[in-house]
């Protein structure tokens, strides 16, 4: 399969990993939108949220639960942060195997504003 996120969790290609067990891995976004910008992937290649079945309710509860222990590492589980996961088109999401992005660090503003 040809999929960046895959080959991370293989140790394909290099990545700045901070934790790996055997279903999930967590490295540093190349990009950072944050002081701490973190991603969450599954080893096993889920192509979004989508694409989760009802047998992958575990590996998506360990997802969030590496996210919380990834922001305690980071040392921002107190200060606090905000996990996201952008599902297809309209939310941007560029990398079709499913991950959740751990942003904090600073005062991240407001994410959900009125519309003008
Ligand atoms: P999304 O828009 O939710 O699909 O976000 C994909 C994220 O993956 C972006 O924040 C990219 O900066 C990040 N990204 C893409 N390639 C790599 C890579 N090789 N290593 C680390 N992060 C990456
Ligand atoms: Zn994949």
């Amino acid at each position: 399969m040809n999929c960046i996120f895959c080959k991370i969790a293989a140790g394909e290609i290099p990545s700045r990993k901070v934790y790996e067990d055997d279903q999930v891995a967590v490295f540093h976004d190349i990009q950072p939108q944050a002081p701490v910008h973190l991603l969450v992937i599954p080893r096993k290649h889920i192509a979004s949220l989508n694409d989760a079945a009802p047998e992958d309710a575990e590996l998506l509860g360990r997802l969030l639960l590496a996210a919380r222990k990834a922001a305690e590492d980071a040392g921002i589980a107190g200060s606090g942060y905000r996990v996201i996961n952008n599902c297809g088109k309209d939310a941007g999401q560029v990398v079709f195997h499913i991950h959740l992005h751990v942003l904090g660090g600073e005062d991240l503003g407001p994410l959900l504003a009125p519309r003008a």
